[in-house]
């Protein structure tokens, strides 16, 4: 059974993407600068990464032969999203290494167990309890109080699959609207701002991050990333010792992206995730490696880039009709996704503006 070696893959190689959206688009594009070749794995036609992919399999995560032939044809597998079913990673597995590995993966796609290795590392997460029934629920909302937001343990994304609740009123109504799935209770964070940090941890152990980001959110879809962000050095050093810590503990190989609350008392962890991510994307035009580039050395057994920016950066989203609009999308630092149809909330690209790098 061939994994993938320990030592570095040489140009030319095959890096299986799961999932083919722009992110993997833009992991395939970084990917083909440094000489190697993409295979994306995608059960939609025609998607953002497929454009610039040099091969795709179009196929659906239950298609196990699909992803067995996927995995022979690659020499080491990554993705661009978490929710990956395990039966598609254990055939997967049985064939190729997949990195980031999968305990990284498993504890993100499960909040729950998300927040207790955070906490079991000494973290500081927001107060939460696992809650499925409602006497469960009731004893969250005595323990932590009001108001809190109830989050699905899984299959959340960009602010779904969320409730939050403001008054004793609204407990009664909570779990039908969350969908009477296993859900986790979280006390509500007064945060002054939101951050997030970039970090790449290499197969030897290197570990680099770039500067946090910070993070406005509208509608639960992220808005602006803002570098550097309104912070002390104190904090910004904080924000990243705690990445390292994250990416250590779990033997990380690849880009995550940790979201922290930064509130009058410390830094709170959010969430982590463990791919390249959106508040990740300023690093496109503001260093000479960006994330996805990093995210691929570190994949291929690479030895990692420095990660310093050289330009301050606001990076903004360009969601549904943003596209249209030239004010936005007539600068440079523009990036578009390849997305044929514009739909409210979809993101169809993003634009990176530069200016003097400040400390
Ligand atoms: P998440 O899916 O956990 O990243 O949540 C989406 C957004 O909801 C975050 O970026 C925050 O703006 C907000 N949010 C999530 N959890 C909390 C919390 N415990 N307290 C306050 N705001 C939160």
């Amino acid at each position: 059974m061939a994994k993938a070696a320990s030592a570095p893959l040489p140009t030319g190689s095959v890096i299986g993407v799961l999932g083919g959206g722009q992110l993997g688009r833009m992991l395939a594009l970084a990917a083909a600068r440094l000489g190697m070749r993409c295979h994306v794995f995608e059960p939609e036609a025609n998607c953002p990464a497929s454009q610039v992919a040099d091969h795709t399999t179009t196929a659906g995560y239950d298609d196990l032969a699909a992803l067995l032939e996927f995995a022979r044809n690659v020499d080491v597998v990554t993705f661009e999203f978490e929710n990956i079913p395990d039966s598609a990673l254990d055939a997967i597995a049985a064939e190729r290494e997949i990195r980031p590995n999968r305990r990284s993966l498993a504890t993100s796609q499960d909040r729950l167990a998300e927040k207790a290795f955070l906490a079991s590392l000494g973290l500081t997460v927001a107060p939460y309890a696992g809650v499925s029934t409602m006497p469960e629920l009731q004893q969250a909302v005595a323990t932590i109080g009001l108001p809190l937001i109830l989050k699905t343990r899984r299959f959340g994304y960009d602010g779904k699959g969320q409730v939050r609740l403001k008054v004793r009123q609204d407990i009664d109504s909570a779990l039908s609207l969350i969908g009477a799935v296993p859900s986790v209770a979280e006390g509500f964070v007064e945060f002054e701002r939101e951050l997030s940090v970039i970090a790449a941890r290499s197969h030897q152990g290197q570990i680099v991050c770039f500067d946090p980001g910070e993070n406005v959110h509208v509608d639960g879809i992220l808005d602006t990333t803002t570098v550097p962000a309104n912070v002390t050095d104190a904090v910004i050093d904080e924000a990243k010792a705690i990445a390292r810590t994250i990416l250590d503990a779990l033997d990380y190989v690849g880009v995550m992206g940790v979201e922290l609350f930064a509130t009058a008392t410390g830094l709170i962890v959010n969430e982590i995730a463990p791919r390249v991510h959106n508040s990740g994307h300023w690093t496109q035009n503001a260093c000479a490696v960006d994330q996805f580039e990093q995210h691929i050395r570190a994949v291929i057994g690479w030895p990692l880039a420095g990660g310093e920016r050289h330009s301050n950066a606001v990076m903004k989203n360009l969601i549904g009709d943003d596209v249209n609009d030239t004010a936005l999308t007539g600068t440079a630092g523009l990036h578009l996704y390849g997305k044929a149809e514009v739909k409210p909330g979809r993101k169809m690209g993003h634009v990176n503006r530069l200016s003097k790098k400040t400390p």
